[in-house]
This record gives structure tokens, C-alpha cells and sequence, in this order.
């Protein structure tokens, strides 16, 4: 039996998991825009539209200590971060193109190196997810096989009702617990859905552009749609299923920190080699990179893409790339084999 909540006890719900020592994120107004981050009570949460950065920071941040190293006279010390420490979290209202990314990530951070870094912020992490009845220009969720109220991700799914509250549905054992620790702030009942948003592009031929990737891996395209790319890295950096990340050293001689950082193939220095030698040396190889990766390789790999259709990167491209009209085009392009250059 579904289960409802009105939005003042969501936002007491809120409260509660903050009283128990929980780590609550969700969408928070900061400044001109909304971010998810730390909630401190439930009357910060802020639902009137798709946070500007994704929702991967909750288990993927910015950037992290991984180990910490000091050099005295008795030698070296190094020190690994504990990913044990990391509290136990609860991801509130998250977009369903946000949550659906959380299990996509978690094939390559689980593959051949297991990054417990990550995967310890996934076991610890309870995701609600909230449907969506707004779309703007740039979603196209639908367009990537999801949808404004899909649950991929969520262990907890809120549906928003005409009437301002929530309906419930639990979709996993976490999403369970979390109602029955919580029973007194729901009611039974299932209550009247609100009109869920319609992205304006509505269906890809995901195929046909897979099948054009597998063959025109050199093509004049990618140098017709990447002239312009700037290289700025920020659809990389918002996207809620980029993942690449740099690991550097900082400090000095005597003491100092190893930290992961965030890291973008859309960046010049990206394949840079030791040896000078940069394999991608041209913003459009970069980009083929990006589209290659996201429809192509990750699917070759994992059966997955890297590609919930969020629109954010076509937001903020500063130059108007729009990756759902390249995507367009590459479904209606010759299908034989390229022999341009890129
Ligand atoms: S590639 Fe663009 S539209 Fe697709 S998930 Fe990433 S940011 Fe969103
Ligand atoms: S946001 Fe636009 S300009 Fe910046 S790297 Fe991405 S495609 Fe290139």
C-alpha cells in the first residue's frame, strides 16, 4: 500500500534525520541558483527547480583526501583517510535524471579497481527521489529511455500530489526502512498525482546513433561541431554521469595531502603524456571523446550510458553546444562507413 506525506512533514522528516546525526543533502538555495548540499533543516529544502550541479558530488566530491603524508628524521609516514568514516547519508529530493546516474556510475567504480571511496557513500547513502512535472528546453530525459518519474536510483520514489504533499513509494529495502523509522510522518493512501512534466524532445534512435559511433570514429562531424567547444570542461563537471578525476599531490617536502579531484576529457591537457606526446592534441578529438564515450564505449562495456538526458551541460555551454541536437543529427546521418579526417 503507497503511502503519502504532506510537505511540512517531509520537511520535518528532514529534521529528524539531521536530529539522528544523518548527513542530509538536497536542493538548497544558494545565492541566484539552487545547489544540493547540506541541509541543516527541513526548511531549507528548496524544490522550485533542477539544481545547477548534479547530484554526483554526494558520492563523488569535488575533491577529496585520499592519504596524507610526513617526512621527519625517522622517516616517512603515510596516513590512508578511512573511507569508514564517511556518515551515513540521505539524498532528498533528487531528480530522477540525477539518481538514474548513481547505479551507471557504480559499474566503473566498482569494476577493475574498487573505489571504496565511492562505493562507501553509495552502501551509506539512502536516495529519495522526486518526480518531476516542470521540464525546460534543455531536458530530454525520455529521449535517453527514462522518464519524469522514473525510479532507477531511488530507494524511496515522492510523486508530487495536486494537492502540495508527497505520495511514497519505497522501491528497495533502504527506501522500506527509512518509512517504517519514520511511520508517524505518513499517512495511507495514495492521493491524486500532479501532471508530470513533457520534455519537448521525446525519443532518440539510440541504436541507429550507436551503430553510426561504431563506424565513424573518424568523420568530418566532430570537427564541425567542436571548432567552437572552448574546451571549459563545465558540461563535464555538471553532468551527473562524468567521472573522470585526477590524482595529485599537495604539500611540500615535510608534510602534505594525496587528493582525487575531478578531471574533464574536454580539457587540453587531459591525455597529456609525460612525454609531451598528446594523443588528443585537437578540441574536436576531445569531443568525439566525449560523445564516443557516452554512446559508445560505456555502452560497448557496460550496457549502460553515460547519459540521463539532465540538459545541463546544454544550460551551461558556454558557446551553445547542444548535445541533444548533435545526438539528433547523428541519428539521421549516412549510416556507411567515414573516411574523412577529424
Ligand atoms: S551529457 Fe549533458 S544532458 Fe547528458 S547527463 Fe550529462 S550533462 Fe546531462
Ligand atoms: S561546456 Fe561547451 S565549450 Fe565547455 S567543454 Fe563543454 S562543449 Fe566545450
Amino acid at each position: 500500500m503507497p503511502k503519502t506525506i504532506t510537505d511540512q512533514n517531509l520537511r520535518l522528516l528532514i529534521d529528524a534525520l539531521v536530529a539522528e546525526g544523518k548527513r542530509v543533502v538536497g536542493p538548497r538555495a544558494a545565492g541566484t541558483m539552487t545547489l544540493y548540499a547540506p541541509l541543516a533543516k527541513g526548511e531549507e529544502l528548496n524544490l522550485g527547480e533542477l539544481p545547477r550541479r548534479s547530484a554526483k558530488e554526494t558520492f563523488f566530491p569535488l575533491c577529496e583526501t585520499i592519504l596524507t603524508y610526513e617526512r621527519d628524521k625517522e622517516g616517512v609516514r603515510v596516513t590512508d583517510v578511512d573511507p569508514g568514516t564517511i556518515p551515513g547519508t540521505v539524498l532528498v529530493a533528487a531528480r530522477p535524471c540525477d539518481v538514474a546516474a548513481a547505479p551507471v556510475l557504480d559499474s566503473v567504480f566498482s569494476w577493475d579497481f574498487k573505489d571504496e571511496f565511492f562505493l562507501e557513500r553509495r552502501r551509506k547513502t539512502t536516495i529519495i527521489g522526486l518526480a518531476c512535472t516542470r521540464a525546460d528546453d534543455a531536458c530530454f530525459c525520455t529521449a535517453v529511455g527514462l522518464s519524469p518519474n522514473d525510479t532507477k536510483g531511488s530507494d524511496l520514489f515522492l510523486t508530487p500530489l495536486t494537492d502540495g504533499g508527497y505520495r511514497c513509494d519505497a522501491i528497495t529495502e533502504k527506501g522500506e526502512a527509512l518509512l517504517a523509522t519514520h511511520a508517524s510522518l505518513f499517512a495511507e493512501g495514495d492521493g491524486t498525482p500532479a501532471p508530470l512534466a513533457e520534455p519537448s524532445l521525446g525519443k532518440l534512435d539510440l541504436d541507429r546513433i550507436k551503430a553510426w559511433l561504431d563506424t565513424h570514429f573518424e568523420d568530418p562531424l566532430w570537427g564541425e561541431i567542436a571548432e567552437r567547444c572552448a574546451g571549459c570542461g563545465a558540461c563535464a563537471f555538471l553532468c551527473p554521469a562524468c567521472h573522470c578525476f585526477d590524482i595529485v599531490d599537495e604539500g611540500g617536502e615535510t608534510k602534505g595531502t594525496r587528493r582525487k579531484s575531478w578531471d574533464a576529457c574536454g580539457f587540453g591537457k587531459f591525455t597529456n603524456h609525460a612525454s609531451g606526446h598528446n594523443p588528443r592534441d585537437v578540441q574536436p578529438q576531445r569531443y568525439r571523446n566525449r560523445i564516443m564515450h557516452k554512446f559508445k564505449y560505456y555502452v560497448d562495456k557496460f550496457d549502460q550510458r553515460l547519459c540521463t538526458g539532465c540538459g545541463r551541460c546544454i544550460r551551461a555551454c558556454p558557446v551553445g553546444i547542444d548535445i541533444a541536437e548533435i545526438l539528433s543529427a547523428i541519428g539521421t546521418r549516412d549510416q556507411e562507413p567515414g573516411t574523412g579526417k577529424d
